[in-house]
């Protein structure tokens, strides 16, 4: 048996592993990343992010083309769900080129198609198509991301789940007349709102009380008033069953104790993802729980040459947070595994992707004792680019440190949330101050001068 050497073993080809890969690579450093898919980008291109949006900015054009058709964008305007779906596979298709080409162009990375197990503190098993090799690694990066939850539900096997809806060529190709969405946390919310936009009749059952539970209920309050027509929501509600009924599904659900039930062309089932966590880390004595591996703002496991970034550790599992967790672990380990950087759990600018979108970062007040932040706000009512796109709703609210007015976080329900919230993040991650945002003369007629117009309505 031959064993191989390398600097670096990825455990995973997501955004959690390859930005420490070309890291080290760039430093003369010999990496191996293993992932079943056999291309770089993970779950995020293949079933998350990028397809989810793709299908999210298509209704959102439609909706905003049934906005504007008195003002000349006449025509008959429909839906042609298979192509949006095909407009969808095309995006995928042409970021694995381009992912492709990136690792075409760096001959100090190997990417196999395959699946990692951990044998030693050093020693990785990959087992693919070719059999299985051995590798001697000086460091592992444990980047096995998540997975679709799928609870005990009797019927479960009827349920889509989002990878059924967002992989490349998924099954379905025609616009659902009805869907009933399992789960109300931010795939399932965000899923709804594309659907009901789209024109589909959409329920979502939700088994708590709050819709996006363990999000701050403020803004969660302000967001789903402004949720799309079509869309209804029931809470407090348990699941019972899911039936195929030849046609369609049938969904039973108990609600203020009584038995409820509705028929349905396809059902999501969206309550959350869990940790992959790779065969052999167990054995290791690597500690985790159902939230992921245990890892601190170094990403080091108890092993100091052994790390865990993105989905995995469950920490922030978003893309942008595992890319910047990726590349936490890759300078700690050109350090000697000795840390000298540090990722930031608490100031991750999180977008949920509805229609419209709500965003937030770092603390709000639902984090904090009542009075402990000081509030900024500005309506998107007063805004001259909501005016123009005739989208009035929602607002930009930023949270200030009594006395130094140094930016905590912020909430933003409205236009442009995802891209607002991340100049918000700047400010934070620069630690400026109401002053500094005052100051800056933001771009008009755009939505960021809602940023300084808020920070000068405190001064
Ligand atoms: P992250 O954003 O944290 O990188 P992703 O879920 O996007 O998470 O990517 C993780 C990737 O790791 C997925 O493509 C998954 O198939 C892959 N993976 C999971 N388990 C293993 C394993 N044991 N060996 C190799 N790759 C794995």
């Amino acid at each position: 048996m031959t064993v191989q050497e390398v600097d670096l073993l990825c455990v995973g080809a997501g955004g959690a592993a390859y930005p420490a890969a070309f890291r080290l690579a760039k430093a003369g450093k010999k990496v191996l990343m293993v992932d079943p898919k056999g291309v770089m980008s993970g779950n995020c291109l293949y079933e998350g992010c990028v397809p989810s949006k793709a299908v999210r900015e298509t209704a959102a054009f439609y909706q905003d083309a049934q906005r504007f058709q008195p003002y000349g964008l006449g025509g008959n305007l429909h839906v042609d769900f298979a192509a949006l779906m095909q407009h969808k596979d095309a995006i995928q298709e042409r970021r694995y080129a381009q992912h492709a080409a990136e690792l075409a162009a760096e001959p100090l990375i190997r990417l196999i198609k395959g699946v990692a197990r951990l044998l030693d503190p050093h020693t990785v098993k990959v087992d693919s198509d070719a059999g299985t090799d051995t590798y001697h690694a000086r460091h592992i990066l444990i980047a096995s991301g998540s997975d679709v939850f799928i609870p005990p539900l009797p019927g479960a096997e009827w349920c889509l789940t989002s990878h059924d809806l967002y992989k490349p060529s998924p099954a379905m190709r025609a616009l659902p007349e009805k869907l009933l969405v399992i789960g109300g946390g931010y795939i399932g919310l965000e899923t709804a709102t594309f659907f009901a936009a789209l024109g589909t009749e959409v329920t979502l059952l939700q088994k708590g009380a709050q819709i996006l539970n363990g999000m701050d209920p403020g803004m969660v309050n302000l967001l789903l008033p402004l949720l799309p027509k079509g869309l209804e929501l029931r809470t407090n509600v348990e699941v019972q069953r899911v039936e195929n009924t030849g046609t369609g599904r049938r969904v039973v659900w108990l609600e203020d104790g009584k038995e409820q039930n509705q028929e349905v062309d396809a059902v999501l089932l969206a309550v959350g993802r869990r940790p992959v966590i790779p065969e052999g880390a167990e054995a290791l004595g690597i500690a985790f729980d159902h939230h992921g591996i245990q890892v601190g703002p170094s990403l080091q496991t108890r092993f100091p040459h052994i790390y865990a970034a993105g989905d995995v550790n469950g920490r922030v599992p978003l893309f942008h947070a595992a890319v910047r967790q990726s590349l936490v672990a890759g300078h700690n380990i050109l350090a000697g595994n000795v840390p000298s950087d540090y990722a930031d759990f608490d100031h991750v600018p999180t977008t949920i992707f509805t229609l419209p979108a709500a965003a937030y970062i770092g603390l709000t007040p639902a984090k904090v004792s009542p009075g402990s932040l000081l509030e900024a706000r500005y309506a998107f009512s007063e805004d001259s680019r909501a005016q123009i796109l005739e989208r009035l709703d929602g607002e930009i609210r930023l949270f200030f440190e009594p006395g130094s007015l140094r930016i905590r976080g912020a909430w933003i329900v409205g236009i442009d949330a995802g891209s607002l919230i991340g100049q918000v993040g700047t400010a934070i991650a620069g630690g400026m101050t109401a002053y500094d945002l005052a100051r800056f003369a933001d771009q008009h007629p755009m939505s960021a001068e809602g940023i300084s117009k808020a920070a000068r309505n405190l001064l």
